[in-house]
C-alpha cells in the first residue's frame, strides 16, 4: 500500500506492480495535486552526490523512452547548461569527472559554445560551464498520470479522494491504514509518500521525519522575441534557473535557498509577490540584458518538502513494514523513475539492487547520526542545490 499519489508514490506503484506486487495507492485528492503539479520538471544529472547522479542518469532513459513505453510525458531534450563563477570552477570540474565515471554524458564547454546555445545570455561573469546534451525538462504532472496508467495496467489500484488519517502499527508492526470514512484498509507494508504531509502521519508511530514545507516562487516571462530551442540554464552565479516554457515563454526559478520561507502546504500564497518579481527582474536584466522587450506573464508558488540536508529520505523505519519516500527537497522529478525502483527493491528485497544507488545514502537515521548526505564537491553559495 502506498500513501500519497504524487509522482514518487505512483512511480513506486509502477515499479512494484511491474514486479507483480499487489499495490493500492491511497491519494487524498487527485494524482499529482501536491508538489508534483507545481514542478519545473528540470532534468539533469548534475549532482554532487554520486548516487543521485546515478539515479538521474537511470531515470533519463525512462523520460527519453516515454513516447514508446508511457506516452507523451512532456519530456523535451533541450540540453542542460550549468554555469559557475571562479570560486566554484574546480568543484564543477570535479563533479563532471565524477559524472563521467558513472557513464553520464557530461562535459565542460566554453563561453563561445554557450553563446551559440544561448545567444542572448551574458556569460562574462561565469568561469566554467558543464553541459549535458541529453538534459532538458519534462512535465511532472503528465509523468505522474502516465505512471498511474502504467501501474494500473499491471494491476495496481489507485484510489483518489481517499485521505489516510492514520497508519496503524500495533506492537511496532504495520497492519494497515485508517481512511477518512472510518474504514480500515489492511496492508503488511505501507510506503509513506505523502510529501510535506508525511511527518504528521509518521509522528503518531514514534517516527520523526525532519521534513518541512518551504515555499518557492516561479515566474513566467515573455522574452519579447523568438529565442528558439534554448537549453535549460542553471545559473549558479545569479542563483536562478531558466528553461523554455510552451508558447515561446521562459520559466524562471530561484536557486538561492539561503533564506527559506517555511510554509503550511495546505495554505500558502500561490501568487508571486512584488519583491520576488523585482528580484527576478534584476536577475533577468543581469543575465539577459539584450531582452529589452521581456515582460512577466504570470507567476505562482509551490512547496518543496525539505530535509535538513536537502536530500530525500527513502528507506525503512523503526516500525516494521513502514517505508518512507519523502523529503525530495525540490529535486524529486528528475530522479522519480529511479526512486520507484529503489522503493520496489526495498519492499521486495529489503535492500537496493543497484550498486550505484546504495540505500544507506537515503536512510532516515543519517539525521540523528549527524551524517548528512552532502555533495562531494559542493558549490559555495548554492550548496543546498546539489
Ligand atoms: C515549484 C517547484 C519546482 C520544482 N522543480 C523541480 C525541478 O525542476 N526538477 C526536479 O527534479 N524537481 C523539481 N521539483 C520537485 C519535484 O516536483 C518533487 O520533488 C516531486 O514532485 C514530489 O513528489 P512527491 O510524490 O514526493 O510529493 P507530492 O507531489 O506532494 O505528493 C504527495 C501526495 O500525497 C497526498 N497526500 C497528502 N496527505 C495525504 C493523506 N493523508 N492521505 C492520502 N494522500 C495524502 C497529497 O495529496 C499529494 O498528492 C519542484 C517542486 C516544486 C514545488
Amino acid at each position: 500500500m502506498i500513501v500519497g499519489g504524487g509522482l514518487e508514490g505512483v512511480s513506486a506503484a509502477r515499479s512494484l506492480a511491474a514486479r507483480g506486487v499487489t499495490v493500492t495507492v491511497l491519494e487524498r485528492a487527485t494524482v499529482g495535486s501536491g508538489g508534483t503539479g507545481k514542478s519545473s520538471g528540470i532534468v539533469r544529472c548534475h549532482y554532487g552526490v554520486p548516487s543521485l547522479a546515478a539515479m538521474a542518469w537511470k531515470s533519463l532513459t525512462v523520460f527519453e523512452n516515454a513516447p514508446e513505453e508511457l506516452g507523451d510525458v512532456g519530456f523535451r531534450r533541450t540540453g542542460y547548461v550549468v554555469g559557475v563563477g571562479e570560486r566554484n570552477a574546480a568543484a564543477l570540474r570535479a563533479n563532471l569527472a565524477m559524472h563521467r565515471g558513472l557513464g553520464i554524458e557530461a562535459h565542460e564547454i566554453g563561453h563561445d559554445d554557450v553563446k551559440e546555445l544561448w545567444p542572448t545570455a551574458r556569460t562574462d561573469d561565469f568561469a566554467a560551464f558543464g553541459y549535458e546534451p541529453r538534459g532538458g525538462y519534462g512535465d511532472a504532472y503528465s509523468t505522474a498520470q502516465a505512471f498511474t496508467a502504467a501501474a494500473r495496467r499491471d494491476g495496481a489500484v489507485i484510489r483518489q479522494g481517499t485521505p489516510v488519517v492514520a497508519i496503524e502499527a500495533p506492537a511496532g508492526r504495520v497492519t494497515g491504514v485508517r481512511v477518512a470514512d472510518g474504514s480500515f484498509v489492511p496492508a503488511g507494508t505501507v510506503v509513506l509518500a505523502a510529501g510535506p504531509w508525511s511527518p504528521a502521519l509518521a509522528a503518531p508511530l514514534g517516527v520523526e521525519l525532519p521534513i518541512r514545507a518551504m515555499r518557492e516562487q516561479i515566474m513566467l516571462i515573455d522574452p519579447g522575441e523568438d529565442l528558439g530551442d534554448v537549453p535549460v540554464l542553471s545559473d549558479l552565479v545569479a542563483l536562478q534557473y531558466v528553461r523554455a516554457e510552451t508558447g515561446g515563454k521562459l520559466l524562471f526559478g530561484n536557486s538561492d535557498l539561503s533564506a527559506p520561507e517555511w510554509a503550511d502546504p495546505d495554505s500558502y500564497r500561490n501568487r508571486a509577490e512584488e519583491s520576488f518579481m523585482e528580484r527576478t527582474a534584476a536577475r533577468l536584466e543581469h543575465r539577459f540584458p539584450g531582452l529589452i522587450h521581456a515582460g512577466f506573464t504570470g507567476g505562482y508558488a509551490g512547496c518543496y518538502d525539505v530535509t535538513p540536508d536537502f536530500n530525500p529520505i527513502i528507506g525503512t523505519t523503526g516500525v516494521e513494514g513502514l517505508v518512507v519516500a519523502a523529503g525530495f527537497s525540490g529535486h524529486g522529478f528528475k530522479i522519480a523513475p529511479a526512486v520507484g525502483e529503489l522503493v520496489a527493491d526495498l519492499v521486495v528485497a529489503g535492500d537496493s539492487l543497484d550498486p550505484f544507488v546504495p540505500a544507506s545514502d537515503f536512510r532516515l537515521s543519517r539525521f540523528v547520526e549527524e551524517c548528512p548526505l552532502t555533495s562531494l564537491h559542493p558549490y559555495e553559495g548554492a550548496g543546498e542545490m546539489r
